[in-house]
């Protein structure tokens, strides 16, 4: 048997089983929040260590021999929470007996939905919509958002929100951070959704921190505005809401409890499930996903722009931020909408930018110089780049393969050609939406209005972005 990792194939070879031998002595590691690692199932094949230098050029996982047997450990130790490990979870891709695998959390879902003083609250990324009918005899591309949500409502949900909604924020405060940061002459900046990318910077290049933008991820922006502006618009008491995202990410789960992502009080996301553990609670419950009567998001946070759709798809988290930045550099709005120069499956990607038909001089003539990777080799390639002299304003990085729909938490198997798939719908989707920039989004203006008053206020500061990089206020434009 063999296993696709980025675009070749590698044959599965055992090399020993731990639980018939005597000799072998194994570890198991459940303590990290993400990721588990148990040795007993581990056939010594290695495809953890080519997966992760394969996109990572890591090889967190390096070949231990202990008594007769041989693991794959982080780096040799025993815990994956000693390591540099990204928890990407491509690893988990590629494991083929489970030895890797997600930290579950659907026992601590399913207690959520059992506690009647609970209002439990599902968001949904971008890019589970587009891989769950893999699971049910559907193709990959299919598109099942409103199955998706009518499924979490018959699993006992009370709201289902749309995380898409959360990457309009994140978009909206990028594009200002972007514009702010032109002025001041301190780019690159940084994209700051992919948690694994994040923690990569944090572990390897320490010194690049303050490139990352200050604003947090759609899972983190959306989970921290259902604790605060949807409690308080319905008077509930956010000590009683439980947010659950569904997410294709392991490396989510990892984010959701990293320190200051508690800014309503309690966690902003209580618990992550991955597209798989979603599915396996569907499956369990015996629901028809792709047959089932189709349900809308719920009011007031279920309306997101074609933007937060394509954050699922590497460069589109860009083509978000651009799409915003462009009205706001300009004081207008721009015609152009795509930008298909940050679009498709190359690992990397460039472009100097014209924005709209008006020319693009930013500063004193300077163009905007943007550069979009997939997996963190990639980037390595980019801060390689800045570090020997290379201009850019912009980066955005996502760790999987072709972005979020690649991600560690999605359906297996994968390969290139299903990732591209799914991609693909995700720019179908976008295409389709009335509203395809963050900014023109009516419940984003409506939040702004209601609640955080203006992009980079005080409010959204104290909501909207992390710690490590405050920024200034500015005036009103949304
Ligand atoms: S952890 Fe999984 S992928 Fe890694 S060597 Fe063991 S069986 Fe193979
Ligand atoms: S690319 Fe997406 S799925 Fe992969 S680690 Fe980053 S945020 Fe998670």
């Amino acid at each position: 048997m063999a296993v696709e990792i980025n675009g070749k194939n590698f044959v599965i070879e055992p090399r020993q089983n731990v639980l018939a031998n005597q000799q072998c002595q194994y570890f198991r590691d459940f303590d990290d929040v993400a990721l588990t690692r148990d040795e007993s199932k581990c056939i010594g094949c290695g495809l953890c260590r080519t997966a992760c230098l394969q996109y990572n050029n890591l090889g967190v996982p390096v070949e231990t021999k202990v008594g007769d047997c041989t693991y794959f450990r982080p780096e040799g130790k025993l815990k994956v929470s000693e390591s540099n490990c990204t928890r990407c979870g491509q690893c988990v891709m590629v494991c083929p007996t489970g030895a890797l695998h997600e930290k579950e959390n659907i026992e601590d879902v399913k207690m959520a939905l059992a506690d009647p003083d609970k209002i439990v609250v599902a968001q949904t990324a971008p890019s589970s919509r587009v891989s769950l009918a893999e699971s049910f005899g559907g193709e990959p591309g299919e598109i099942l958002e409103g199955q998706m949500v009518a499924a979490l409502k018959k699993l006992g949900f009370d709201y289902v929100f749309d995380v898409n909604l959360g990457a309009d924020f994140t978009t909206v405060e990028e594009a200002y951070d972007l514009k702010d940061r032109l002025e001041d002459g301190t780019t690159p900046l940084f994209t700051s959704c992919c948690p694994a990318r994040v923690k990569y910077i944090e572990d390897f290049h320490s010194d690049l921190i303050g490139n990352i933008t200050s604003v947090r991820s759609p899972q983190q922006c959306l989970g921290v505005l259902i604790n605060t502006y949807f409690a308080e618009k319905l008077k509930l008491d956010y000590k009683k809401i439980i947010v659950v995202s569904i997410m294709p990410c392991v490396a989510k789960k990892f984010e959701s409890r990293r320190e200051g992502e508690d800014k309503s009080g309690y966690w902003d996301v209580d618990w992550v499930l991955t597209t798989r553990e979603f599915i396996k609670m569907v499956k369990e419950a015996k629901i028809d996903l792709r047959n089932i009567e189709p349900a809308e998001f719920d009011a007031p946070l279920g309306q997101a722009s074609g933007a937060g759709a394509i954050y699922g798809a590497s460069g589109g988290v860009m083509e978000s931020a651009i799409r915003t930045f462009a009205d706001i550099f300009h004081g207008e709005k721009i015609e152009k909408i795509d930008y298909e120069e940050f679009r498709g499956m190359e690992g990397i990607k460039k472009a100097t930018l014209n924005i709209g038909s008006k020319g693009a001089p930013f500063g004193g003539g300077q163009d905007l110089r943007v550069a979009v990777a997939t997996g963190l080799a990639n980037a390595e390639k980019i801060i390689d780049e800045i570090r020997n002299g290379q201009k850019y304003d912009y980066v955005e990085v996502m760790a999987c393969p072709g972005g979020c729909v690649g991600g560690g938490g999605q359906p297996k198997p994968q390969t290139l050609a299903v990732i591209n798939k799914r991609r693909e719908a995700l720019y179908k989707i976008d295409k389709n939406l009335p509203i395809r920039k963050a900014h023109e989004n009516p419940i984003v203006q409506q939040v702004y209005k209601e609640f955080l008053g203006c992009a980079g206020s005080e409010l959204a500061q104290k909501y909207l972005h992390t710690n490590y990089n405050v920024r200034q206020a500015r005036i009103c434009q949304t």
